[in-house]
Formats: C-alpha cells, structure tokens, sequence
C-alpha cells in the first residue's frame, strides 16, 4: 500500500493528532485523515483517546502529554480544531481558543520535527479580520502569553471579542512562527473558515445578538459550509500537495471575506 499523504517511512500507519476530534470540523478532519490511512489521536473533552481540558494549563499540559505518550514522540500530522463560539461568552471563549492552540503546537512541535511531511494546522475563523483586532489589547495579551491580562480584559466580555480577537491572535501566532517551523522542518497554516454546519453554528444561530450578525454577513455562496469541505482543505493543507504552502491563512469561506474586504490578500 502506498504510504498516506506522503508520510513515507513513517510505518504502515503515520500518525495524526486532531483536537476537537468528537465534533463538527475536527469529527471530519478525522474521518478524512482516517479515510487516508493516518492513525488519529483525537484530543477532547470526551470520546476522543486524549481526554483533557484546554480551558486550563493543566488540561493543555495533559493534551500534550497524552499526544507524545500515544504517538511514541513520533507526529506525522497534527490539526487543531477545539474551540469555543462567541454564544460561550466571557474569557473562556479565548483561552480554549487561543492557547489552547499554540500551546499544543507550541509543546508537539518536536514530535513533528524530522518526519517526513511533517504538518500542521492550526483553525481561525474569517470573523478575525471583521474588526480593529490589529493592535487590539486582548490580541496583545494573547500574543504575549499573559493569561492573567486577557482574563482580566475579558471580564463579562459577551463573546464576540473574545472570539474573534483569540481567532485573530491564532492566525497572527501561526504567521509568527512560520520562519522557526520552516527551519525545524515542519510546514505551519491557518484556515479560516466561515459559517459551517456544526454545533457552534446551531448555538450560533439561537443566540440573539449573534444571529444577527451572521445573517448580515455577506456570503456569495449563499449557504454555510458542510463541515467535509472544511476538513476537505485541511487535509489538502497537512498533505503532499500543500508541500510549499508555509504560514499561509487560508479563507474557506465561500466568498464572505472577499465581500466583506475586496482589497485585502
Ligand atoms: P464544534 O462545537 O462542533 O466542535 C468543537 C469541539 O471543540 C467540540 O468537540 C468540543 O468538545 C471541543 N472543545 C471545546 N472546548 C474544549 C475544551 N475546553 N477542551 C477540549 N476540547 C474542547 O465546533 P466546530 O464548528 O467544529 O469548530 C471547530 C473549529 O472551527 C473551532 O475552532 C471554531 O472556532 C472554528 N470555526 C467554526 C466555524 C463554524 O461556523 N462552525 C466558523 C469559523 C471557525
């Protein structure tokens, strides 16, 4: 049998880690890489091999642990997915959101390194640019690490800034880190999906101030992804065809971030 997703010498099964494996775009992305031949090591709050909470360090530390345990220290592909909506609210939304991601590239990352196309990629959302969250303070403390700030400077947040700052902060830190990844061996993207068929998007939809954004956003597909096409683009991503795709945000969002900022690539 050919080797899956050009991971050759890696064994008859290389290795995938995938958080937010128990839902929506994770759920696919683990179908998908599954479908390839990739051994998953799924990481979430339940039915996944790696149970733990990201909403703590504790519960991040244990993520990375029980990753390097299942997979020897030997990763092929890891994909992140776990996050929470905007509906959460408050300053958990950010820290799932943000460290929850960089924490796991941050502590794999030398498992990655030395497999043969080696890959990952970390979920933003196109709701990262719908707002000045450039020199935003909470995209600041996100990017210094300072858990404590961004929990203080989101105090009875409602969510939205918590969301979409922490989805700008993931694609600003993937970008940032894309010149010592590419040096270690390791290929590092975004995707930045748009509204997709999940249950973030159904506690979405009934929520009432975020129900009105979503139907104000322009969407020239005229319809919410399903998450296979999401899962689709992240396993082109971590695969042999994206070999020269490194630090790169990828919109899967069927056109919204095109209306919405024409000039902006
Ligand atoms: P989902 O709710 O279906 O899945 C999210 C998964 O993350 C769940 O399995 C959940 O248990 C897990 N998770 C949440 N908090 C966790 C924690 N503290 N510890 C461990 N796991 C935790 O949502 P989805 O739509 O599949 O979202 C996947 C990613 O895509 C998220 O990062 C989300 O922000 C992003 N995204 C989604 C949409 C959308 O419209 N669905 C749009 C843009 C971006």
């Amino acid at each position: 049998m050919a080797e899956p997703g050009g991971a050759e010498g890696s064994g008859a099964h290389p290795v995938a880690a995938v958080s937010g494996s128990a839902s929506g775009i994770g759920a696919a992305v683990r179908s998908r890489l599954e479908a390839e031949g990739f051994r998953v090591i799924g990481i979430d709050l339940r039915d996944a091999e790696v149970e733990a909470d990201l909403s703590t360090g504790a519960g991040r530390a244990a993520a990375v642990t029980g990753v390097r345990e299942r997979c020897g220290g030997a990763l092929d592909r890891l994909v992140l997915c776990a996050g929470l909506g905007a509906h959460v609210g408050g300053p958990v939304v950010a820290v799932v959101n943000y460290f929850g991601t960089v924490e796991l590239l941050d502590g794999l990352l030398p498992c990655l390194e030395g497999r043969p196309g080696a890959a990952a990629v970390a979920t933003s959302s196109n709701s990262a640019q719908m707002g000045p969250f450039r020199d935003h303070p909470v995209v600041a403390a996100l990017l210094a690490h300072d858990e404590a700030r961004v929990r203080e400077l989101l105090e009875g947040d409602a969510g939205y800034i918590a969301y979409a700052a922490s989805k700008h902060a993931v694609a600003h830190a993937v970008r940032l880190r894309a010149t010592e990844w590419g040096g270690r061996g390791v290929r590092l993207n975004a995707v930045a999906p748009g509204p997709t068929r999940t249950r973030m998007l159904a506690a979405t939809e009934e929520h009432p101030l975020f129900r009105r954004g979503l139907e104000d956003l322009p969407m020239p597909l005229a319809r919410p992804a399903d998450p296979g096409e999401v899962a689709e683009v992240i396993a082109f991503l971590v695969g042999p065809g994206a070999s020269f795709v490194h630090g790169a945000v990828w919109y899967v969002d069927g056109g919204t971030d095109a209306a919405v900022r024409p000039d902006a690539f």
